[in-house]
């Protein structure tokens, strides 16, 4: 995506000016029987919620090796990342995950277990990764991905990942396959 100006991505907004409902200003303010603030219209009454963001993904092995894409958007432009994005609504998180490595890497995979569950509080996300088996080596990566290919397991970028959450998802996956145990993994990223 291109922005005229020095602006190449915008952030997520982490408060509102107006009301998506009526279009009149919004107040700060703890409603009635709530117990934190939120964005209200003193207009039409509508309270605004906002709430952490679900971000699925997998982890696609083909062969002994990791299928990543780099990313071709901000924020990481450039990194490496696994397949995975904000889940829409009316999808299953497994529907999404499919979704998202279909739309980034084109890669016709076979979904797994559930792998990582990983909070990131900082940025009031959740993301959750599943194991994935390639199907085939055909790959066609989306306009959000410069380019995918797969990893030797030896040969995984660490210093060229995106973001915490891919960096943990495969430390877990070869701690799993040492140990042999692939259980589901919780962690908080503080
Ligand atoms: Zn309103």
């Amino acid at each position: 995506m291109t922005l005229p100006g020095t602006l190449h991505y915008f952030p997520a907004p982490t408060t509102q000016a107006f009301c998506s409902q009526c279009g009149n200003p919004l107040s700060r303010l703890v409603p009635p029987e709530d117990n934190r603030e939120r964005d209200v219209c003193n207009h039409c009454g509508a309270v605004h919620y906002r709430n952490p963001l679900i971000v699925v993904g997998t982890v696609p092995i083909w062969n002994d090796q990791v299928l990543l894409c780099r990313r071709a958007i901000e924020p990481r432009y450039g990194k490496w990342t696994l397949p995975a994005g904000f889940m829409e609504l009316a999808e299953t998180t497994a529907q999404g995950a499919l979704r998202e490595t279909d739309e980034e890497a084109g890669a016709d995979v076979t979904l797994g277990s559930l792998f990582t569950v990983l909070d990131v509080p900082r940025v009031n996300q959740v993301h959750m990764y599943f194991l994935a088996t390639v199907n085939s080596e055909r790959l066609d990566p989306g306009p959000e991905s410069l380019e995918a290919r797969f990893f030797n397991l030896d040969e995984i970028p660490w210093e060229e990942l995106s973001f915490r959450t891919v960096f943990h998802t495969l430390q877990a996956y070869l701690q799993s396959r040492a140990s042999g145990q692939f259980a589901t993994h919780y962690h908080s990223i503080e």
